[in-house]
């Protein structure tokens, strides 16, 4: 169970304060694959980086499988988002000098831990192993962010979150890899939430949570909705925000 309770987050430039997130309570259950929907600027990626410890709360509760995650240390939060949380992002982030493959072991590398099986199997599940000796200026913009994915998953986390993972890929491989991101929560019983503003993507998952201007608004399960169905429900949250 991942859950917020009043989470306040601004920036500041120079003096001047940009509330990003403005009192954000959730709740978003184990085992499935969620979306964080809302227009630009509504706090998305501001919300999924205090998830990945990546950033800290101005005020409010974190928690994730039980951990206090906003209370973590600069050290505590490098563990928990090495071994306990996978994180893709939309640019793909990989190593250029390296290969697929050495990106994919790259956490195990930084642990000085042997993980070259597990990282082989990796790239074999998502379909690579034949491109495992390539670096990334020689993979497709599909390919590089299943290599990135394959590297997120290394050490078998219980929770991914991506955000915007396909903002760089053409429909076909966007769809390839929503897909693979459903089998990852379903048959491997994570729990994927991944940041989005497409429809499409949406239908994908189990359930969508809404922001609007900071806060979480509502959320909605998408049985039996298309990337359509999806998106009038969508507009129906932010109408009645
Ligand atoms: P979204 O992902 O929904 O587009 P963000 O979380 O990126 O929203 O941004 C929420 C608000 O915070 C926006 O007003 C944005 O301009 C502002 N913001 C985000 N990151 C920064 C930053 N590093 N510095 C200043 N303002 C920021």
């Amino acid at each position: 169970m991942i859950q917020c309770s009043a989470v306040y987050k601004s920036y500041f430039l120079e003096t001047r304060e940009i509330p990003a997130l403005r009192g954000v309570d959730l709740e978003i259950n184990t085992h499935g694959f969620y979306a964080i929907m809302g227009h630009s600027g509504s706090g998305k990626s501001t919300l999924l980086h205090l998830l990945a410890s990546l950033d800290r709360p101005d005020s409010g509760t974190i928690t994730i499988a039980g951990k206090r995650v906003d209370t973590y240390t600069d050290k505590q939060a490098t563990e928990f988002r090495r071994r306990e949380i996978g994180i893709v992002f939309q640019q793909f982030n990989l190593i250029p000098t390296l290969t697929a493959l050495e990106n994919v072991e790259l956490p195990a590398l930084l642990a000085s831990e042997d993980r070259r099986k597990k990282a082989m199997e990796l790239l074999e599940q998502f379909g690579l192993s034949d491109r495992a000796s390539h670096r990334p200026d020689s993979l497709s913009g599909g390919e590089q962010q299943r290599v990135a994915i394959a590297r997120a998953l290394l050490f078998s986390p219980p929770v991914l979150f991506a955000d915007e993972p396909t903002g760089n890929l053409d429909s076909a491989n966007s769809n390839r890899l929503w897909k693979l991101l459903a089998e990852l929560a379903r048959e491997k019983q994570m729990t994927v939430v991944m940041v989005t503003h497409e429809p499409a993507a949406a239908a994908y998952t189990d359930e969508v949570f809404v922001l609007a201007d900071g806060r979480f608004k509502s959320s909605f399960r998408t049985e039996n909705l298309d990337a359509s169905g999806v998106a009038a429900r969508y507009q129906e949250c932010v109408r009645t925000a």
